[in-house]
């Protein structure tokens, strides 16, 4: 459905999921589809609205025909057809197809990918950004992103081969903080590069770590909070690249905590300052 760049949207109507539009959102499920056609499928009202209002580009908009009377939908179909994109409506049936859902939600829509330039990040003082070292787990990809937008990080910076953030798993587990939150990737090199120019601390996470992840005085910024793989953990090259390593206290038996959940930890406490404690709280 090409037409000249600021026209309308159209609104067309399918039944079968054996239609070509149907077939070519459905491959959106592949991460090759996804970087080919520079696109990708989230689903429900929330996350479309998200997207639009943070100014990221809807290509179509898809809605089951049982919602057509629904009228959030029809005011968010009007707007998607104002911004140029398609709305298609498409049985329940054949929604439940393209969101691989037994029980889908009455929307979803396809949308543009975005990066941040790696090359135009700049951090002020303020700042915490998180950098994920080949993280492997895409609810755990979408937990973090969900958790550096609550916890007011600046960006997420994804280091080497990661799961793709624009997978529907990772774009689900992000709730829409996927929209607010600046991703950036950069392989290795480029990372050790980044690294070496960063103006403030980098406080890499790892088991080994001299350094209980209270002490750091994250008051002087820009912090980068580096963290480790799944598996692995941080290799000894982006370790040796970090200002100080700083472990989190555990008993019992676990060797370690969940990536998200470390990454949660430390980011609010690298924020601590930044979340005063209310009179009545
Ligand atoms: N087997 C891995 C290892 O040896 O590091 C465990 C990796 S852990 C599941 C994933 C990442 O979460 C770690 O690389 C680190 O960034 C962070 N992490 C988890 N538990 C931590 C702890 N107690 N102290 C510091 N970082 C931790």
């Amino acid at each position: 459905m090409n037409r000249p760049a600021g026209a309308p949207g159209r609104v067309k109507e399918i039944s079968s999921a054996a239609n070509p539009i149907v077939k070519q959102i459905r491959l959106l499920e592949k991460k090759r589809h996804r970087e080919e056609t520079n696109s990708f499928l989230a689903e429900g009202m929330k996350l479309i609205i998200d997207a639009i209002d943070n100014g990221w580009r809807l290509k179509t908009l898809i809605h089951a025909a049982s919602a057509r009377d629904n009228e959030a939908v029809t005011k968010l179909a009007a707007r998607a057809v104002a911004l140029g994109a398609d709305v298609i409506i498409v049985p329940e049936r054949v929604l439940g197809q393209i969101t691989r859902r037994d029980n889908p939600q009455m929307v979803a829509g396809v949308l543009e990918r975005r990066f941040a330039d790696p090359a135009r990040l700049s951090p002020g003082p303020d700042d915490v950004w998180i950098a994920l070292d080949r993280v492997r787990d895409p609810g755990n990809l979408g937990t973090i992103i969900r958790t550096a937008d609550a916890g007011g990080a600046s960006g997420v910076i994804l280091v080497g081969e990661t799961t793709d953030p624009f997978s529907t798993e990772t774009v689900r587990a992000t709730m829409g903080s996927i929209f607010a939150v600046p991703l950036a990737r950069m392989d290795t090199d480029r990372f050790a590069g980044f690294a070496g120019r960063w103006p403030g601390q980098i406080v890499g996470t790892h088991l080994e770590g001299s350094v209980d992840y209270r002490v750091p005085d994250y008051e002087k910024g820009p912090i980068l909070l580096l963290m480790g793989n799944e598996q692995a953990g941080l290799p000894g090259d982006l370790a040796a690249m970090c200002t100080t390593l700083v472990r989190i206290p555990q008993s019992g038996r676990a060797d370690s905590l969940n990536l998200a959940v470390a990454t949660a930890l430390c980011l609010y406490e690298a924020r601590r300052h930044a979340f005063p404690i209310s009179d009545g709280a």
